[in-house]
């Protein structure tokens, strides 16, 4: 098959078009026949490499992935061949007490399609059958892989981390990413009171066509300033954080008392500093967030097909040309998800 494959770490020239072996498929997993495969900020970590994580080198990478059923393990039985699919990324061990909770998320031996194991980007993938996710089928291939990874984590860390309530306040940062534009629309099917934050006007105009009430431009105006203002001195009841370094004070300083802040990632930089004074005084809490749970991913998925929850797609590159798509994301010129077409 044809596959994006790197062998080494480092920039997106790393990533060459070439053969890979077909993947063999074991009694509990499906082959499928990839048709598009959406990218990720993870995607990018991985190809320059994660200091402490041995990602198996050479690596197929790509985490959100539609396509068809090729092929059926001998144990299968929820799925056939031919049908069409969405996978749920993360590969869980299925057995230990985590998972049998039902917080697969939590499974030590967890990993994503495309992170220590090989992804979508190619022909075929091979996937455990627990991850096939049913069909949306008002939706295209690449609106369908651009669901799974963002909503998956802005559902879990709205609802089951930061415990969003109807009518408060969530200040959602970088509404151009993937997740910041699934966040807009969760918090607003929830019932609450969304702030934006984005790099463009033409960003922040997308980010109100999901929902999002009050817009701030970060690169000309002071986020802090603006969420005082806009909520009368009092703050947001949940930051909704996956920047890292260049937001994380404005972020902190943004919460009203009481308030959460729930983060996802750190695009711009690990490092960040809590006055402890502030935190216990204003009586805030700082919420960790990873992936989100299988269930929850079904949710997501039937208020997907019910068009309550919509993924955005900003561009869609071939295959082929998956270093001009890696290069075109870390840009960040983009309003909601980059897919590659197999
Ligand atoms: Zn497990």
């Amino acid at each position: 098959m044809k596959a994006i494959v790197f062998s080494t770490h480092g920039a997106p020239d790393v990533l060459k078009y070439a053969d890979a072996p077909d993947p063999a498929i074991r009694s509990n997993e499906v082959l499928v026949r990839v048709k598009a495969c959406a990218l990720n900020h993870l995607d990018l970590w991985v190809r320059r490499g994660i200091p402490g994580v041995p990602i198996p080198l050479p690596h197929i990478p790509g985490s959100d992935i539609s396509g068809e059923i090729a092929q059926i393990g001998a144990d299968i039985s929820t799925v056939r061949v031919g049908q069409k699919v969405v996978l749920a990324p993360l590969v869980s061990c299925g057995k230990c007490t985590a998972c049998v909770a039902g917080l697969d998320n939590h499974c030590r031996q967890a990993t994503n399609l495309g992170y220590m194991i090989d992804g979508g980007c190619a022909d075929f993938v091979r996937a455990p059958e627990v991850n096939c996710l049913p069909y949306p089928e008002n939706l295209s291939f690449e609106e369908a892989a651009s669901i799974p990874l963002v909503f998956q984590t802005a559902w879990h860390m709205l609802l089951a981390r930061a415990e969003l309530q109807p009518g408060e306040d969530v200040l959602v940062l970088g509404a151009g990413s993937g997740v910041g534009s699934a966040a807009i629309q969760i918090a607003k099917f929830f019932g609450a009171r969304v702030i934006a934050t984005a790099s463009t006007d033409e960003k922040l105009q997308k980010a109100k066509q999901l929902g999002a009430d009050y817009l701030i431009n970060h690169k000309t105006q002071k986020i802090r300033d603006e969420v005082r203002r806009i909520t009368n001195k009092r703050g947001v009841d949940v930051v909704f954080e996956h920047v890292g370094t260049a937001t994380w004070d404005d972020s902190l300083a943004s919460l009203a008392a009481g308030g959460r802040l729930v983060t996802c990632g750190a695009t711009t930089g690990y490092d960040a500093k809590v006055d402890l004074r502030f935190l216990f005084t204003r009586q805030l809490s700082l919420l960790g967030s990873y992936m989100g749970t299988k269930s929850e991913l079904q949710t997501v998925m039937k208020l997907v097909a019910a068009g309550k929850l919509k993924p955005i797609v900003d561009r869609v590159f071939p295959l082929a040309e998956a270093a001009a798509a890696h290069t075109y994301l870390e840009s960040s010129s983009q309003f909601g998800k980059v897919v590659l077409k197999v």
